[in-house]
């Protein structure tokens, strides 16, 4: 018998470690060896890496809406989780609401492990969700496995998910805190967002008006403080202001526990290219102008903002309202999940970023960051997740052959460099065709 079930030989593997030669040893589906590139070990599979591919670990995306059950004419698990292991992800954690019903209680958690079971080609975590009057919900929930609790601060946009105000943030923060687990928020200030004017027609600067970099700064400076008030961990999702970033700076600096993560659209679109009437480019928060694009990625550079995650959130053709394009009635949500690889990594080579810095951004910290302890890297004792990954070779986004449910994504036609030519979940290649992947708790993954 072999030593391994699987033996991976490359000329460039993304390791714990840093950029590699080497073999990778797979047993039980974990990495059981990383030995120099030319050492003899027996592999009952072995694969060796083409000059152009380079071996990354797993993607981790913990910010994925899969809409199923309630909404899975939207998405599925199905879908998604094909479209995640066609990108190059390995793990998704998926968020609690847009499905019905939304995973607020143990019952919910069960009925959406239900929904998923048989269908999952890649892991898959859940998120529990703090709403108004689930409070006494939350110690449960955390006990069956959800990775942490998601919280709004201005509406959803469905009406089962109503928002907290800052003062229910701080009373749910601190039974969080006493349970150990984190709060991740949709940050945008609901009286702001009041004030400002509504968004209605087909002009893209409409929206974007409708939606200021304000109501970010202004709840991310109120979670800063209930964070200090209760020492509880509190991490921003989908991170759009980058007027944000010294005050997030400055609250670390403080010993505050907090961690941001921002998305592909915001690093790679900007306001001013996008046309009237493109509704498939509404997201809330939106996407701002070039140069604040640019200061989110001196943001991750300087390690202000943690991880990229995609905020896959698709819906159907008729709720993006492609007909009259109209920002205001449009579903607010982009569909990337399968691009976000090569989206992010187009723009950070531009930018003089390595292929190692992506990894850390869309692996190794997003894993971190979700208590993901065995996932996001390539390392001795970690999940043999693996992408193989040719980042000089360049395609042009076809909707129509990506594996979401709709062929509807603002990067359509858009050309990228990075192409994910295998996809491998604890040291098995996923083909698509028969689901293998686990449907993972915290703690145990
Ligand atoms: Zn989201």
């Amino acid at each position: 018998m072999p030593d391994y079930d699987l033996v991976i030989r490359g000329s460039r593997v993304i390791t714990g470690a840093g950029q590699v030669a080497c073999c990778v040893g797979v047993r039980d589906g974990a990495v059981a060896a990383i030995a120099p590139r030319g050492a003899a070990l027996a592999g009952t599979r072995i694969v060796e890496l083409a000059d152009d591919e380079v071996l990354i670990p797993g993607l981790v995306d913990t910010h994925v809406h899969v809409n199923e059950p309630g909404r899975t004419q939207w998405e599925g698990f199905e879908t998604a989780t094909r479209a995640a292991a066609a990108g190059g992800i390995t793990t998704i954690v998926d968020m609690p609401l847009n499905s019905i019903p939304p995973t607020c209680t143990v019952e919910a958690l069960q009925v959406k492990r239900q929904a998923a079971c048989g269908k999952a080609h890649v892991d898959v975590g859940f998120w529990g969700g703090a709403i108004p009057g689930n409070l006494n919900d939350l110690r449960e929930l955390h006990d069956a496995g959800v990775f942490g609790f998601k919280c709004f601060t201005s509406p959803s946009g469905v009406e089962e998910f109503p928002p907290l105000t800052y003062r229910q943030v701080e009373e749910y923060l601190s039974v969080l805190r006493s349970c150990g687990a984190a709060m991740i928020v949709h940050a945008e200030d609901a009286a702001v967002i009041d004030g400002a004017p509504p968004a209605r027609g087909a002009r893209y600067a409409d929206f974007l008006a409708s939606r200021p970099r304000c109501a970010e700064n202004v709840a991310i400076a109120r979670l800063i403080e209930a964070a200090r008030n209760t020492a509880a961990t509190v991490h921003v999702l989908h991170l759009s202001s980058s007027d944000a970033i010294p005050m997030l700076r400055t609250a670390r600096r403080d010993g505050i526990t907090m961690t941001v993560e921002t998305c592909p659209h915001y690093l790679v679109f900007e306001a001013q290219g996008i046309a009237d009437g493109a509704t498939p480019f509404k997201c809330c928060p939106p996407i701002r102008e070039a140069d604040n694009r640019e200061r989110l990625w001196n943001g991750l550079a300087a390690g202000d903002i943690d991880c990229i995650v995609s905020d896959h959130s698709p819906c159907t053709g008729e709720l993006k309202r492609l007909d009259t394009g109209d920002f205001g009635a449009a579903w607010g949500g982009i569909s990337s999940l399968q691009i976000s690889l090569p989206a992010v990594w187009t723009e950070a080579r531009e930018r003089g970023h390595s292929l190692a810095d992506v990894v850390h951004w869309m692996a190794r910290r997003p894993a971190q960051i979700g208590g993901l302890r065995r996932k996001g890297q390539i390392t001795q004792g970690f999940h043999a997740d693996f992408a193989v990954f040719a980042p000089d070779d360049t395609f042009v986004v076809d909707p129509a052959r990506l594996r979401h449910r709709h062929p509807i994504t603002p990067y359509a036609r858009r050309p990228l460099a990075g192409v994910v030519r295998s996809t491998w979940l604890r040291g098995r290649q996923v083909t698509g065709t028969e689901p293998h992947g686990q449907l993972i708790r915290r703690g145990e993954a």
